[in-house]
């Protein structure tokens, strides 16, 4: 039997987004237990490989939530185009009689709002999290990770997808801690010379252009792309050319709302008016930026809808900082109400991929077995929403691939981080390197 110490002893966090603690989340008491297996980025596949692989583990790690929560109700929240690859998941679904939500094809599916609407019918409050409206959503990741909680099997490893600008992508499961570097070179290494890497994914990933970095408990892929992908140079350019340029440019068709899933949803985010913003002094950008403050920087009016090319997902992370930085709280309209063209502008995926210029990347990554097996893996003390681990080894001691190397401070609100390799703590400081 299952309790919230097995989840919090095996350092479970949120794989499908920023790492919150799952041990918090199992302590509450909700109606809905709701897995998320929609997996909305573009050319990442390790969600439907791992329901593919793993489907006893997704759903017995759903069961023990909702005996956790005291949920009346799990749902499992999928893609209808994937129905035949995950026909295995169904069948466990169907077997222990929980409920399964198909979901469209549509970007981003995978949004927390966005799928409870989708999966309960119901509207989180604004600034809200799902327990609000009675429902813990878990990504299948996460799920899994839960099941092994309960035969006390830490978080060492992790499902990502390696797409894009590679030989052979390939989703893997890898040690936490392993180089992007080892997992490019295990999907044939790069076509290209140069190029840069969107971890976790295009629309609402990271951009970097370092191959050292690690893999971490949230990290749901990369995706390699050529220098001169206009993607890749659109990041490049600082954030005060992008405000610049939006400043000057904007002709506020307001096209950037029209397309925002959160406005569609009844929420009052409106990207043209953060952009109006720009043009403002100090003074009057505190009213314009409250239009922000409901962002979820899925990144669709920046990458998708604005027909200049402009940055107003970019001009919305600027609004949220500055009013973060000036105290400044948030006085927007509370009522949420679907607005009416909810279910007609939802953007297909396959459109959002043609517009992103990655057709030629949109092909399977299929699971490949045991390819990673890194001689050296870094694990970030701060892999997770809270304060970062405490380290609880020391240079030079041995470990082996399970053991507890970083517990959650006395106190706080953190995740335990364990080693995914066995061999010799090399350094400790901000991470934690084991050499084999
Ligand atoms: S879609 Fe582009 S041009 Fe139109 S209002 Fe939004 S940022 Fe301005
Ligand atoms: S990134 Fe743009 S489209 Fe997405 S929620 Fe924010 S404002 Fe809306």
């Amino acid at each position: 039997m299952i309790s919230v110490d097995h989840i919090r002893n095996a350092g479970v966090v949120g794989c499908g987004g920023a790492g919150f603690p799952t041990h918090i989340k199992a302590a509450s008491r909700v109606d809905i237990a709701l897995a998320n297996g929609a997996e909305c980025e573009p050319l990442l596949h390790k969600d439907q490989e791992l329901m593919r692989r793993e489907p006893d583990a997704v759903v017995s790690g759903l069961q023990m939530l909702q005996a956790l929560t005291g949920s009346g109700q799990a749902i499992v929240g999928v893609k209808l185009k994937h129905q035949e690859r995950i026909a295995g998941l169904v069948e466990y679904v169907t077997r222990a009689a929980l409920g399964l939500h198909w979901l469209g094809d549509f970007y981003p599916t995978g949004d927390e709002y966005i799928l409870v609407y989708e999966a309960t019918k119901r509207l989180i409050p604004p600034q809200g999290i799902p327990l609000d409206v009675g429902v813990i959503v878990n990504n299948v990741e996460t799920l899994r990770n839960i099941h092994n909680a309960s035969k006390n099997i830490p978080v060492t490893t992790k499902y990502i997808t390696v797409a894009g600008a590679v030989k052979n992508p390939s989703t893997f499961v890898v040690p936490v801690g392993t180089s992007f570097a080892d997992v490019i070179n295990a999907a044939g290494g790069p076509t290209v010379s140069s190029f840069a890497v969107f971890v976790s994914g295009i629309m609402m990933g990271k951009f970097v252009q370092e191959t050292d970095l690690p893999v971490t408990k949230t990290c749901a892929g990369i995706v390699v792309l050529p220098m001169d992908h206009h993607l890749v140079q659109r990041r490049l350019r600082d954030d005060h050319a992008m405000h610049r340029i939006g400043r000057s440019a904007c002709d506020q068709c307001s096209y950037c709302t029209e397309l925002c899933p959160r406005y569609l949803l009844g929420y009052d985010v409106q990207p043209h008016k953060v952009m109006r913003g720009l043009a403002f002094t100090a003074a009057g950008e505190d009213l314009w930026n409250q239009w922000a403050q409901l962002c979820c920087a899925c990144g669709l009016c920046t990458l998708y809808a604005c027909p200049e090319d402009l940055y107003p997902k970019e001009a919305c992370d600027k609004a949220k900082r500055d009013m973060r930085a000036k105290n400044v709280a948030w006085e927007g309209v509370r009522d949420v109400k679907l607005h009416p063209m909810y279910d007609g502008r939802h953007v297909p995926l396959g459109q959002l991929i043609r517009k992103l210029g990655v057709e030629e990347y949109n092909v399977p990554a299929p699971f490949r077995d045991a390819a990673v097996t890194p001689r050296r893996i870094r694990l970030p003390l701060a892999q997770h929403i809270g304060s970062p681990a405490e380290a609880v080894v020391s240079k030079g001691d041995r470990v082996r691939a399970g053991d507890l190397v970083g517990e959650i401070p006395k106190g706080k609100t953190g995740a335990r981080i364990h080693a995914s390799i066995s061999g010799k703590v090399i350094s400790v400081d901000s991470e934690i390197t084991i050499e084999q």
